[in-house]
């Protein structure tokens, strides 16, 4: 062995990739770990990276969240049933992100409740605020006098009784069965707006001594249900909006489509990777696959998909070639990106997660076929702990999918108006219609292209009067929700 053996030894010669041989020859012990790491393909060079922090760079905060996750400690949620998932009880229902997270907090043990407060050495009393009973998510939410009280005055088709559940998820399993009885005509989940309808009666009693009565929160709870599901139709009126989708963008004649996947099995850290090129001139369809082996996790193992697709691509053509999505998981790892460029392709949708990136400088998205930008739900105070919660690091082979759905969800926090170091912003010839209200919140924002979109808010006349108009009509729209 040499004295001053460095990296690049370990590296096959002329090549990007290790010498295995030779790795375990020197380092039998750590091999498989060494084999993990993926050396860039374009001689990119090598930093250190905190992945705990959005920005990359280690704090004491995220350290010490790193720390309490490596030990064992009791967690105040209870276990999720069997047939409980995040994504057909909390994330999948049809309600708005706000009650999303609030529901997710219900089950994560992670409302300020008096229960959950006792038992991280915080709360002076712990009493609900009705009946002076020990305050836990189950007391409050279902089994309090005044909680029956509220839900015995809701609109379902049978009348609904909790006194049989022991948890929260149970509660949400069960909600998926009711109907609604019309005359009410909500088609939005009432059971979310009911239980943030009882959450806002306690809290309002709790901290300003006025009582709600039952009849106000049921009332309260379906209205905004049904304000929330009007909102959400999409055949808003189109006003002059057409003159400004003459022109259509200019696209490169070569284009091409690509779509990769991956899969990934914990217990051999074996992917198998592929993808599907598709040329709009001649419709042939390029193919691809591999495999690669010592992939540490199921986020690496799409990583390697892609990135032998764009290999691919590259090799096809040098001019052009279009994307349609981007996995949101991969955004997580781009932490440090100033620009990005994707315009002319094919995205229909655009990653939630977008917002982690803070250093992004310039977002260019035109001529792609969105529909809306990710939305911003001011969660700030909890992006932490839903990084936390999150982190996707008990894969099990059978669900890294909904893991990284999970994961996925929890980074939806993150969207464009976190974007704070965004100066140019072009989203010019998509299909969007109602831009964010979260761009009022980007303070260094100098140009912002929106042409060529059915837009309906902000209204064409505010866009016209140009950057500060629309910031100004934003912010106010933001503070009236
Ligand atoms: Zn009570």
């Amino acid at each position: 062995m040499k004295k001053n053996l460095v990296v690049a030894d370990l590296l096959t010669h002329g090549s990007h990739d290790w010498n295995q041989a030779r790795v375990e020859l020197i380092f039998p012990e750590v091999a498989h770990l060494i084999l993990q790491i993926k050396p860039s393909s374009l001689n990119a060079e090598d930093a250190f990276c905190w992945q705990r922090a959005r920005n990359g760079i280690y704090s004491v905060k995220t350290g010490y969240y790193a720390a309490l996750d490596s030990t064992d400690h009791p967690t105040i949620a209870s276990p999720a049933p069997d047939n409980f998932t995040w994504n057909r009880h909390v994330w999948d229902i049809n309600t708005s992100e706000k009650l999303k997270l609030f529901l997710w907090k219900l089950c994560r043990g992670a409302l300020a409740l008096g229960a959950n407060l006792q038992q991280r050495g915080m709360a002076l009393q712990a009493v609900c605020p009705h009946c002076n009973a020990t305050e836990s998510a189950l007391h409050l939410f279902f089994t309090c006098p005044f909680a029956q009280q509220v839900w015995r005055l809701a609109p379902f088709a049978t009348p609904v009784d909790w006194l049989d559940i022991n948890t929260p998820h149970q509660a949400l399993i069960r909600a998926t069965s009711l109907l609604n009885l019309p005359p009410t005509g909500l088609t939005s989940d009432l059971v979310s707006w009911i239980l943030w309808g009882i959450w806002k009666a306690r809290n309002l009693l709790s901290f300003e001594h006025k009582a709600t009565t039952a009849p106000a929160v049921m009332t309260s709870a379906i209205s905004g249900a049904r304000e929330w599901s009007m909102a959400q139709q999409t055949n808003l009126p189109r006003t002059s909006t057409t003159r400004y989708m003459e022109r259509p963008p200019t696209l490169p004649t070569v284009r091409l489509t690509c779509n990769s996947d991956a899969a990934w099995r914990k217990e051999t850290n074996n992917a198998g990777l592929g993808w599907v090129i598709i040329g709009s001139q001649d419709g042939l369809i390029y193919e691809g696959q591999g495999h690669a082996r010592f992939v540490s996790s199921p986020l690496m193992a799409e990583a390697l998909a892609v990135k032998g697709m764009l290999l691919a691509a590259s090799h096809l053509t040098t001019t052009n070639f279009l994307m349609q999505q981007i996995p949101e998981s991969l955004v997580a790892r781009m932490l440090n990106l100033w620009a990005l460029d994707l315009h002319s392709n094919q995205l229909k949708t655009f990653p939630n997660s977008i917002g982690c990136l803070s250093k992004l400088k310039v977002l260019n998205v035109s001529g792609n076929n969105l529909q809306y930008l990710p939305k911003n739900y001011r969660r700030l105070q909890i992006a932490g702990r839903a990084e936390r919660q999150f982190q996707p690091t008990d894969h099990a082979s059978g669900h890294d999918r909904v893991r990284a759905n999970e994961y996925d969800e929890a980074l939806s926090s993150y969207s464009v108006g976190l974007l704070i170091s965004l100066v140019e912003l072009d989203v010019s010839y998509n299909g969007i219609t109602v831009l964010p209200d979260s761009i009022a919140c980007l303070r260094l924002i100098q140009k912002l292209s929106v042409e060529g979109n059915p837009l309906v808010s902000p209204p064409f006349e505010v866009v016209e009067q140009g950057l500060e108009s629309v910031k100004q009509y934003m912010s106010e729209k933001m503070t009236v929700l």
